[in-house]
């Protein structure tokens, strides 16, 4: 049994490292020492995750009751703990200097033969507070968090409270526990990536990789019930340099609505959302319709879902997500906003993982176990290399109410979590960004007990960082506000005086004017006349914009 205090060693050294190289070293080493049980839990908490991202168990712990815990364990009080995060600017110090103010320190040395608090431990009560519900629950989780607190030295209490808000801030991502798989146990990094691609779960593929090496980890294969990432698109800037790439190329409608991968099992049904959550329970009309005319013993389908008033048309994106969303009288909103589900691809069918096979194939073996109908379909697709047809296709989808194309390469097999050239769209010029709210600013007068703008960022995918691009105040109603600050609340890292600053969670839809450089911003660019276009729930920070695209945006205005 390795103690959770060997873990917040090996942290505090892996934090202090400065090349991801000796970084992946570390980490490596970690992974061989400890036991087969501890593997799949260290493999996640080193990434900063508590459970595995697909998986649907959610901690649900946010600042508000991580500082009642704390309050509790120190023997302060919740402002003294506030003002401690303000200097820190960390939970992770605010935590170890709480519990420091109490004298753990002197007291886990004086009581030299006390238990000592293990990683499975620590794991356990957060799967606990996972499963705490009801009335009393939020007392329910404050005491089991209290009470990794009281087990634990002032150091491990810091990781312990890093994790809780599943942020350990020690430069560990995908990729550097990719490799360190890789090193630790000799099996080359192409296969861990591909077994992390097929089933979405690095503690699994870790496990694997020291049972049996890449024997093993090259048979790790899709699961029903277990999510795979979604292939994503790029923007194309016009329709004729796609074509050009492409010569012939599939042209598909873009429908405005929003992702559900589809897993069937018999007459056993599981949707994810865009960003992998379970929504099964809140679509019963797709699960019906899947399960009377998907003819497939079993399948893994992906397409999109849009809501439709009396026309046919689309209605706004706000009205899906409140299906997505609808814990409870499902059935009633189901009735007022009925859902049309647009098939596009098949990456699973009767027991063969379809991945690798080429976009036509798949789309074949689509066609044949789908029966369409008015709710559920596969979509139409031509297969062209002529321009002019495909800005036809292109105005006819616009003309629908729908947001444009998709051009996709036919060759080109399913990646799943992948934004490359072989999915590109075309959306009408006035682009919107997906920013992540990084910040925010209390609001005064009339809003004064609101949130009244917010700080926006865009991602950057070679250091994982989000970088500031400017604030959004307009577009924003009073009652939005109340639900946003509502929702950020929870979120709140720190606060000082007027200014806040958020967990990266939520992304929005932003419409602008123009993108300038600006020196104000870490990114380099400002954004002239921002406005809120939507709040995109179904997209997670790291599948904001990144600078790169706004980058290009700059440069195609300057032309
Ligand atoms: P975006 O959200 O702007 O990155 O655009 C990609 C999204 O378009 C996908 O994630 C789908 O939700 C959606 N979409 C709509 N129609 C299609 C289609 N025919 N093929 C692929 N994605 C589609």
């Amino acid at each position: 049994m390795t103690g959770f205090k060997e873990f917040a060693q090996a942290c505090r050294t892996i934090e202090n490292i400065p090349g991801s190289l000796d970084m992946t070293e570390q980490v490596a080493q970690l992974l061989q020492d400890v036991n087969c049980d501890e593997l799949p839990v260290v493999t996640h908490f080193i990434m900063g995750e508590v459970f595995p991202a697909w998986s649907a168990e959610e901690l649900g712990i946010g600042t508000s009751l991580l500082y009642a815990a704390l309050s509790k364990a120190a023997g302060i009080s919740i402002k003294e703990i506030e003002s401690l995060v303000r200097d820190t600017g960390d939970i992770g110090q605010t935590a170890t200097k709480a519990l420091k103010s109490k004298g753990h320190d002197t007291l886990s040395s004086f009581i030299g033969e006390t238990p000592q608090l293990t990683i499975l431990e620590v794991f356990e009560r957060f799967k606990k507070i996972s499963k705490v519900s009801g009335k009393r629950s939020q007392t329910n989780k404050i005491r089991n968090l209290r009470y990794l607190f009281d087990s634990s030295s002032p150091e491990e209490a810091g990781y312990i409270a890093r994790l809780a808000i599943e942020d350990l801030r020690i430069g560990v991502g995908e990729g550097i526990v990719r490799d360190a798989i890789s090193k630790a146990f000799e099996v080359p990094v192409s296969d861990v990536e591909r077994a992390f691609m097929l089933t979405n779960d690095m503690g699994l593929v870790a496990v694997t990789a020291r049972r049996g090496g890449a024997d093993e980890v090259t048979k790790l294969n899709i699961e029903l019930k277990r999510p795979i990432k979604m292939m994503l698109a790029q923007v194309t800037p016009t329709i004729e340099s796609a074509i050009s790439e492409m010569e012939t190329a599939a042209i598909e409608w873009k429908f405005d609505g929003a992702r559900v991968q589809i897993h069937k099992d018999g007459d056993n049904i599981t949707l994810f959302s865009r960003r992998l959550e379970d929504v099964t329970r809140s679509l019963p009309d797709i699960v019906s319709a899947v399960k009377e005319h998907v003819k497939a013993d079993s399948a893994i389908l992906d397409g999109e879902a849009f809501a439709v008033d009396e026309e046919g048309r689309p209605r706004a994106f706000q009205e899906i997500l409140k299906r997505f969303r609808r814990k409870y009288d499902v059935e009633t909103t189901a009735r007022e906003i009925p859902l049309t589900l647009r098939l596009f691809d098949l990456v699973y069918l009767n027991g063969e993982n379809l991945l690798d096979k080429p976009l036509t194939e798949r789309r074949a073996a689509l066609l044949g176990c789908v029966e369409n109908t008015g709710s559920i379909k596969v979509d139409e697709q031509i297969l062209t290399s002529d321009t002019e047809e495909v800005n036809r296709i292109y105005n006819e989808a616009l003309e629908a109410g729908h947001e444009g194309i998709m051009i996709k390469n036919p060759q080109s097999p399913y990646s799943p979590g992948k934004r490359g050239k072989n999915w590109l769209k075309k959306k009408p010029l006035m682009e919107t960004l997906d920013l992540v709210v990084i910040g925010a600013e209390w609001g005064y007068g009339r809003r004064t007990n609101f949130m009244g703008s917010f700080n926006l960022a865009c991602h950057d995918p070679d250091t994982g960082r989000f970088l500031p691009i400017g604030k959004v105040g307009t577009g924003i109603n009073d009652e939005q506000l109340a639900e946003l600050t509502e929702t950020f609340s929870n979120l709140i890292v720190i606060e000082s005086g007027m200014e806040i600053e958020l967990k990266p969670e939520v992304v929005f839809e932003i419409a602008f004017e123009e993108i300038q450089k600006s020196t104000n911003y870490d990114s380099g660019f400002a954004l002239r006349f921002p406005r809120l276009v939507n709040v995109r729930d179904d997209k997670s920070p790291d599948e904001a914009d990144t600078l790169q695209r706004i980058e290009s945006i700059y440069s195609a205005q300057r032309k």
